[in-house]
């Protein structure tokens, strides 16, 4: 009994003094300023980090193009993060036709790429989450409550990307209030929008006018093969004859 006790204690001295020396190498090397790549602690954003882990949850995206709208990630999701909508393309595969991602709500769980079955949902390894930096404003915007509803197509995205990626004092009247109407820049909500208007409208209607005509093609092959099978001489009535039957 006493042995154990003394045992506890010592396991306790020892994890904290390992504890305490990893602690001090990293302190006295950020006080040298020469930790690099390997110190823990850095001055962001002047110091951004060098070195991100492969598993870093960093920005949550969606390669549309993969995305067949199973829900899959929108019922992993603890905290309702998804919006999404699909249409069939000339090949009857559901595709994204809107697919927002709320990351105002996001707490990078990560429990929806795991459940995506395409793996079109990944988490990258970028961190910084700023819709005014060039590169993420391709895909980052500030919406407001009543603009989450607003569906936009292909065109418009290209427009809206277009002009959020432009400084405002340069945008034209016209732009600019285009601009407020579809996104918020004191808004609640930052959307991460990846398949957002997948199709524009003529392209939904082609892909439909396709689909439909695969269908009626598949219908009338089979109907022909139905008709053939039934007449005199057809596949049915040559088995009939075969000797045996
Ligand atoms: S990572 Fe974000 S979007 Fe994905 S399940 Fe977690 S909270 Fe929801
Ligand atoms: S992102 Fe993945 S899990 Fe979510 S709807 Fe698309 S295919 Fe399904």
């Amino acid at each position: 009994m006493i042995l154990a006790w003394v045992n506890d204690i010592c396991e306790t001295i020892q994890s904290f003094v390992g504890g305490m020396r990893t602690t001090a190498h990293y302190f006295v090397e950020n006080l040298r300023d020469e930790g690099g790549a390997t110190a823990v602690t850095r001055q962001y954003p002047e110091h951004a980090a060098e070195v991100i882990g492969d598993r870093s949850r960093g920005h949550l995206v969606n390669d549309a193009d993969r995305c067949i709208v199973c829900h899959a990630c929108d019922k992993a999701c603890p905290v309702d993060c998804f919006a999404m909508d699909g249409e069939r393309d000339g090949n009857n595969k559901m595709r994204a036709s809107r697919f927002d991602i709320d990351l105002s709500k996001c707490i990078y769980c990560g429990l929806c790429v795991r459940a995506c079955p395409t793996g079109s949902l990944s988490m990258t390894t970028g961190f910084q989450v700023d819709p005014r930096e060039a590169e993420l404003g391709r895909y980052l915007f500030r919406r407001s409550t009543p603009q989450l509803d607003m569906r936009l197509d292909a065109i418009e995205i290209e427009r809206l990307r277009g002009l959020a990626n432009t400084p405002r004092e340069e945008l034209a009247p016209a732009d600019r209030d285009w601009l407020d109407e579809h996104v918020d820049p004191a808004g609640r909500h930052l959307i991460g929008i990846f398949g957002l208007g997948y199709f524009t409208p003529e392209q939904k209607a082609a892909a439909d006018a396709e689909r439909e005509a695969k269908k009626k093609a598949k219908d009338a092959a089979a109907a022909a093969a139905k008709a053939k099978a039934a007449s005199p001489g057809g596949e049915s009535a040559q088995r009939q004859g075969e000797p045996g039957r």
